[in-house]
């Protein structure tokens, strides 16, 4: 479903590059976790399969299609994209943030309304009681559902997720990577996720990418077989 093939990213007026040579094949339906110290690319890499930056040399194909021919909207409708900082918009109701891509797609409001209700429920909050509030009346795990909500508005095959529950705590975060576990089983989304933390990477990924200083990647396999092959 994603494929990067020897690609290599150096950023303007920076002499190291961010990733070098990086080959990577995501299947349909699977989590891949993307684990490894700070700086060492994985976010360059995930702005990479969603073309918000372009790799200096390599190519990322997403679903047969070599990204750079590929224009933002439907990029909008094949991948959703979760952050750390959430990023929700403050002045905006949980709603209103829900429905920001079907939006943008132009879809009639009726099915974004509707849309709306059932992204709520699948993220396990009432829309009775969420959709008019606003981002900062939310817990951070909540803030984070509504991220996810809002990722998965337009139904796009790809989640890629960018250390998603790096900033809730630690209670809450297995909370969340259980109900996040127990949904993927319902939606079948092809998952790129980030995360430093090696039990996230264990308990989440299908495989898992270790990467290295330099923007390589050092192992790609199983949790199992890494486990068994540290
Ligand atoms: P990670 O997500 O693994 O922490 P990043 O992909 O954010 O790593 O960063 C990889 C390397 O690229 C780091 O050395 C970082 O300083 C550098 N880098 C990231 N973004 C930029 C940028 N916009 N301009 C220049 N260098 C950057
Ligand atoms: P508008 O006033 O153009 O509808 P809003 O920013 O208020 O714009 O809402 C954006 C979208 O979010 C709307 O198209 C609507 O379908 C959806 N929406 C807004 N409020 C609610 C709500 N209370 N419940 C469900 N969906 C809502």
């Amino acid at each position: 479903m994603i494929q990067l093939d020897r690609v290599s990213k150096t950023y303007p007026g920076s002499t190291a590059p961010a990733i070098e040579e990086l080959s990577l094949d995501v299947r349909a339906g699977e989590i891949v976790v993307l684990v490894g110290p700070s700086g060492c690319g994985k976010t360059t890499t995930m702005r990479m399969i969603n073309r918000l930056i372009e790799p200096t040399t390599g190519r990322v194909i997403l679903d047969g299609d070599d990204v750079t021919n590929v224009n933002a909207d439907e990029l909008r409708r094949r991948i959703g994209y979760v952050i750390q900082q959430v990023g929700l918009l403050p002045h905006m109701t949980v709603a209103s943030n829900i429905g920001l891509v079907p939006r943008a797609l132009g879809w009639e409001k009726k099915r974004i309304r509707e849309r709306v209700e059932e992204l709520l429920d699948l993220v396990g909050l009432d829309p009775a009681m969420y959709r008019g509030r606003y981002p900062k009346q939310l817990s951070g795990g909540q803030q984070q559902r509504v991220g996810v909500a809002r990722a998965l508005a337009a139904d796009p095959p790809v989640m890629l997720m960018d250390e998603p529950f790096g900033a809730i705590d630690p209670i809450v975060r297995d909370r969340l990577q259980d109900e996040f576990l127990a949904l993927q089983q319902q939606i079948h989304k092809t998952v790129v996720f980030v995360t430093h933390d090696i039990q996230e990477a264990v308990k989440l990924g299908d495989r898992i990418a270790i990467f290295a200083e330099g923007g390589r990647i050092a192992q790609y396999d199983t949790p199992a077989q890494i486990l068994a092959n540290p």
